[in-house]
């Protein structure tokens, strides 16, 4: 992407949670002065119908708001309903030749497939990005990550007359090979559809931002501590819970910010765990209230990010919407 000025350039990340349980992230890069929206991506998403006549969708909200047409990149992390609500409208609405599709690894309505689905509409997703795959083989990005390593299936430069070049990367971290070929190789499935769960980190010239989706601690001692120490901005994987909890060991105390989802059935964020990261960081966000309770309290939440860049470099503010909170 190009950009007259870097200052020009803003990244707005979303996390949005909602109020029972439901993940979603969107992420824009955007030139401010033409009102360009230059790379968007959505992660998994949620519809919530709160006391409304028909479901809402913060993803569909706010893609709408920036006038995003066609995603630049979908990421379906696992196909868990608390991350997979309302994902196939956004796939028929924002999805074209042009979108790459990340999502598991053996994960494809086949005997193959490492998890069991037995959901209509996660299956019917499954077949809609095929099908999108039929027309243009590059639409579909298989997640699948080395152990102590990762895939990097998509980068771009942002250039601009007064700043150098910054390079933007997807690194997928996780399935990691060994746990998923293990499975394939025997045919057997996952006990926990979180062990197929996408987890990435969005580097955006040095600064690196790490989207957990539900990924396990199984995974998470399989990756390379140097590439999780280099985090800036953590949504914590797997809603908080002590099953994750080996990423806050990982962590920097440099690291800036940490938000993670609710999920109310399970108790999740888990405090202990909250704990933890909170050694770690300046600022921990929650969408959401574990107890929380039908007064006063709106049906989601959102954290908002907003990174932007002037002559001392990068900087960030945020903003809190809904039940979102520091805690
Ligand atoms: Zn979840
Ligand atoms: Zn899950």
């Amino acid at each position: 992407m190009k950009v007259d000025r870097i200052e020009d350039l803003e990244i707005r990340v979303f996390i949005i949670g909602y109020k029972k349980e439901g993940e979603a992230i969107v992420v824009l890069f955007i030139d401010k002065v033409k009102k360009e929206v230059h790379f968007s991506m959505a992660i998994d998403s949620y519809a919530y119908k709160g006391g409304l006549k028909s479901y809402r969708n913060f993803t569909d909200d706010i893609l709408r708001k920036y006038h995003v047409k066609d995603l630049s990149v979908l990421c379906w992390t696992h196909p868990h309903m608390d991350h997979s609500k309302g994902l196939l409208k956004i796939f028929h609405k924002y999805c074209r030749r042009s979108t790459k599709v990340i999502k598991p690894i053996f994960f494809d309505n086949k005997d193959t497939d490492v998890v069991k689905i037995y959901d209509k509409e996660t299956k019917r997703l499954v077949e809609a990005i095929f099908k999108l795959n039929a027309l243009n083989k590059n639409v579909v990005i298989n997640s699948l990550a080395p152990g102590g390593g990762y895939d990097m299936p998509y980068h771009f430069r942002i250039e601009s007359k007064n700043a150098q070049t910054k390079r933007v990367e997807i690194r997928l971290m996780s399935p990691v090979d060994s746990i998923i070929y293990h499975h394939f190789r025997n045919g057997t499935t996952l006990p926990d559809l979180n062990g197929i769960s996408v987890s990435m980190i969005l580097d955006v010239d040095g600064y690196s931002m790490m989207f957990g989706g539900d990924t396990i601690n199984d995974h998470i001692r399989l990756m390379n501590p140097d590439d999780l120490k280099g985090c800036r901005l953590v949504k914590t994987p797997h809603h908080t819970s002590l099953t994750a909890r080996e990423m806050a060991l990982y962590m920097n105390p440099a690291m800036l910010d940490s938000a993670c989802t609710t999920i109310k059935s399970k108790s999740l964020p888990n405090i202990g765990v909250v704990e933890e990261y909170k050694d770690k960081t300046v600022n921990f966000f929650c969408t959401g209230y574990n107890d929380c309770t039908p007064e006063g309290s709106t049906y989601y939440g959102i954290v908002e990010y907003v990174i932007g860049y002037d002559h001392l470099g990068m900087h960030m503010d945020v903003n809190l919407f809904g039940n979102a909170h520091r805690m």
